[in-house]
């Protein structure tokens, strides 16, 4: 029964179908008696003859409506249906020609011709749609679509030959008594046919519901007019007139059907393609210009909306960009999913207090953009970065976390720093990487910002090659023992001698290498010349000379630093227990990545030190949770250890915890016989620094090794003497 439904869902003016089939009906069974015979045979030629030009004509138009839309879109069962029609046509044209009463054509016009003329198209019409139904649908070449037309009418002219040859060939279908019992067999043949074809069609509803719901009622009208033509007694009675009236309907259902399958669909196709098209060129738009997540305009809308819109108007425009600090760590501990979220959340958040002239934009790298079209001054800019600040100061509920963030804040103006919208873009990012060190984390874009960071990218750029044009080599700076007064120990230090700069300060380089990553291999270099300028040394004097080496951050954390370590040993031949390596505060931040690194590094046997203690991390727990084996007090202490009380307290503080926990304490910086005499009174056990030997060349070192040993001793038999 589903079937039903959907044959009256597709047809919109089914209900005006019935209404005339069932007048047509009406007519025919209530006025048969008084309607028999009532046409006469002169009319009825006339009669006829309009309702067979209408039959060809819509024929005809079926077949070239076919014709002319195949032409772009070749598919075969369409044109198949075309040629049916155009060979239906051609006989339905002989046929009213060679009917009853008609004038001479060929032959005398009599019932034999006009009846086969009209029966063999009877029975092919519905073969023809079986089979078209039966096709599997694909696209046919322009040639065969030529040749399936030609074909029909070769075919047709074929059966006209057949019917009109001199000598009767067929079986007549119609005599004195009216139609035989071949005529009717015929036709309840034809009839069962085109059941078949309702079956086939009912089969093809769920494809193609409207093109099968058409054929199936075009099926029933012929049904119909099969009935009334085995029914009729006499050419000129109703019965045959209806027979024709109905073929002229299913014919009329046939061509709508052609031009739904043929003009109406495709359009309505074209159409849904368009709207399609259209749809995704707006979600592509989307894409491109928007930011998934947070879906504020991007960068690419900036870049291409900014620099017209600044030309707009003469009010002062400014760029505010912004990015969360440490956003990176919260990644990595958290995951992209979470910091995402908060994101999405920040922006919010941002827009809810943002006047409406102000536009938000969401940068790659995490970084958004206020651009402002027209402010009062820079004060009042001021205060809006200031409320951002403050906006951003609230906790984000994330999941079961409150995140706590801040931002750093660049900003540009125009027209006073930059004259397009790609400048201003890019000045106010460097003001806001400069921010990072700011107290307030505010900066206006300055000039001396770009040189600055110009500068420091031809350093970075030259710092490439410093290690392969041995730009770079080690100082050691010696340590004095003040328990036993000898020098057996050393720190190396990196130089860097630019061949147009001169010498440049690791304090202005190594941050550098540590971004760029160039810190591994530079690290190692470092390592393994120490090592093998140590192993030399012992060599030469048999003394048991130890070399400490600074670590960074990025050395530690790389996947093979402990195997570096250990294949720089065996390779240098130095003995672990006479490299101590340096770590900084600032690495013990991470203790549960850090120390089994620590550990295993230990199980080498190399000692640990922490480099410039009490500058960094202010836990001190680390300290018992490391397997450290030696603390350097920060110069910046030791400096004014005589006059600043409080600096005196925190070193005799750390010499006092050092003991306890059974590490050794380095002094860095001395640089007077006072500050040595404060040291060794305080139990202090190694100091470096000016007053013994500034860092020298290896080679320097050796030669002069004596003479600074020998005034070490010296300055220590003063203090015993004083
Ligand atoms: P640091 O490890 O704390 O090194 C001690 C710094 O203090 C050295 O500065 C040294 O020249 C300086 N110094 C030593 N005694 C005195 C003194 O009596 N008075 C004064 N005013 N300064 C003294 P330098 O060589 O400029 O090194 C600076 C920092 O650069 C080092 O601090 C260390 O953190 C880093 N560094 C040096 N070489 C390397 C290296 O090979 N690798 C890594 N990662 N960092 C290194
Ligand atoms: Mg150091
Ligand atoms: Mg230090």
């Amino acid at each position: 029964m589903n079937f039903l439904k959907t044959i009256i869902g597709q047809q919109k003016s089914l209900s005006l179908y019935i209404f005339f089939t069932m007048l047509a009906l009406a007519i025919s069974i209530y006025f048969s008696d008084s309607l028999y015979g009532i046409f006469g045979a002169e009319n009825y030629i006339t009669i006829h003859l309009l309702f067979e030009i209408f039959i060809i004509f819509f024929s005809l138009a079926i077949s070239m409506q076919i014709w002319l839309s195949s032409k772009f879109n070749r598919e075969n069962d369409s044109i198949y249906l075309g040629a049916l029609f155009l060979f239906l046509a051609i006989l339905e044209i002989i046929h009213a020609l060679s009917y009853k009463g008609m004038p001479f054509f060929i032959q005398e016009s009599d019932p034999y011709l006009a009846t086969w003329f009209y029966m063999i198209p009877r029975l092919l019409l519905p073969i023809g749609l079986i089979l078209i139904l039966l096709v599997k649908e694909k696209h046919i070449s322009e040639r065969v679509r030529h040749l399936v037309y030609g074909a029909s009418i070769v075919f047709a002219l074929g059966i006209i030959f057949l019917v009109y040859f001199p000598s009767k060939i067929l079986p007549d279908l119609v005599d004195e008594s009216g139609t035989t019992i071949l005529k009717n067999t015929l036709q309840y043949i034809a009839l069962i046919i085109q059941i078949v074809v309702i079956a086939l069609a009912i089969r093809g509803l769920k494809k193609r519901p409207r093109r099968a719901a058409l054929m199936i009622t075009a099926s029933v009208y012929l049904i119909f007019s099969d009935v009334f033509y085995t029914n009729y007694y006499d050419v000129y009675d109703i019965y045959n007139f209806m027979g024709h009236i109905f073929q002229l309907f299913a014919f009329l259902v046939l061509f709508k059907m052609i031009y739904y399958s043929s003009v109406e669909r495709p359009f309505i196709q074209l159409l849904k393609a368009k709207e399609y098209l259209e749809k995704s060129k707006r979600e592509m738009h989307q894409m491109a210009y928007y930011d998934d997540i947070t879906l504020l305009p991007n960068e690419r809308y900036l870049h291409e909306t900014l620099s017209d819109s600044l030309n707009i108007g003469v009010g002062k425009k400014a760029l505010i960009t912004f990015e969360v600090d440490r956003l990176d760590s919260y990644k990595r501990s958290l995951g992209t999913l979470y910091v995402e979220k908060m994101l999405k959340m920040m922006t919010d958040r941002i827009q809810t207090f943002l006047p409406q002239q102000y536009s938000l934009y969401k940068l790659r790298e995490d970084q958004c953009v206020v651009y402002v079209k027209d402010h009062g001054d820079s004060a009042a800019i001021l205060k809006l970065c200031n409320r951002l600040q403050e906006m951003m100061a609230e906790p984000f509920q994330v999941q079961h976390l409150s995140l706590n963030i801040s931002v750093n804040i660049g900003v540009s103006f125009y027209p006073k720093d930059a004259s397009n919208g790609e400048e201003l873009l890019k000045f106010s990012q460097i003001a806001m990487h400069e921010a990072k060190n700011a107290v307030d984390r505010v900066l206006f874009y300055h000039p001396a910002m770009l040189e600055a960071r110009t500068a420091r990218l031809t350093l970075e750029n030259d710092l490439q090659h410093a290690l392969a044009n041995n730009e770079l080599y080690l100082e050691y700076q010696p340590q004095l023992n003040l328990r036993t007064g000898e020098i057996l120990s050393m720190e190396a230090l990196i130089r860097w001698q630019h061949p147009e700069k001169g010498f440049i300060s690791p304090l202005d380089f190594i941050s550098i290498a540590e971004e760029t990553g160039l810190i591994v291999p530079i690290g190692q270099w470092v390592l393994e010349t120490a090592c093998q300028d140590t192993f030399n040394w012992q060599q030469k004097t048999k003394h048991p000379i130890q070399v400490a080496v600074n670590l960074s951050m990025g050395q530690l954390y790389h996947d093979d630093f402990v195997k570096i370590v250990q294949q720089t040993l065996e390779k240098t031949k130095l003995e672990p227990k006479f490299l101590q390596l340096e770590m900084t505060e600032s690495m013990t931040m991470n203790t549960k990545q850090i120390t089994p690194v620590l550990e295993q590094l230990k199980a080498l046997g190399v000692t640990i030190a922490v480099d410039d203690f009490g500058t960094g991390y202010s836990s001190l727990s680390y300290l018992k949770d490391f397997p450290i084996d030696c603390l350097k007090i920060d110069r910046g202490f030791i400096r004014n250890i005589l006059q600043n009380k409080n600096d005196e307290a925190l070193v005799a503080l750390i010499l006092s915890m050092a003991k306890h926990l059974h590490l050794k304490v380095v002094a860095e910086g001395i640089e007077s016989l006072e500050q040595l005499n404060y040291l060794k009174k305080n139990d202090c056990d190694i100091i470096q620094g000016y007053l013994i030997s500034k860092p020298i060349r290896y080679e320097v070192l050796i030669n002069q090794y004596e003479g600074i040993q020998k005034n070490a001793k010296e300055y220590l038999r003063q203090l015993l003497v004083v």
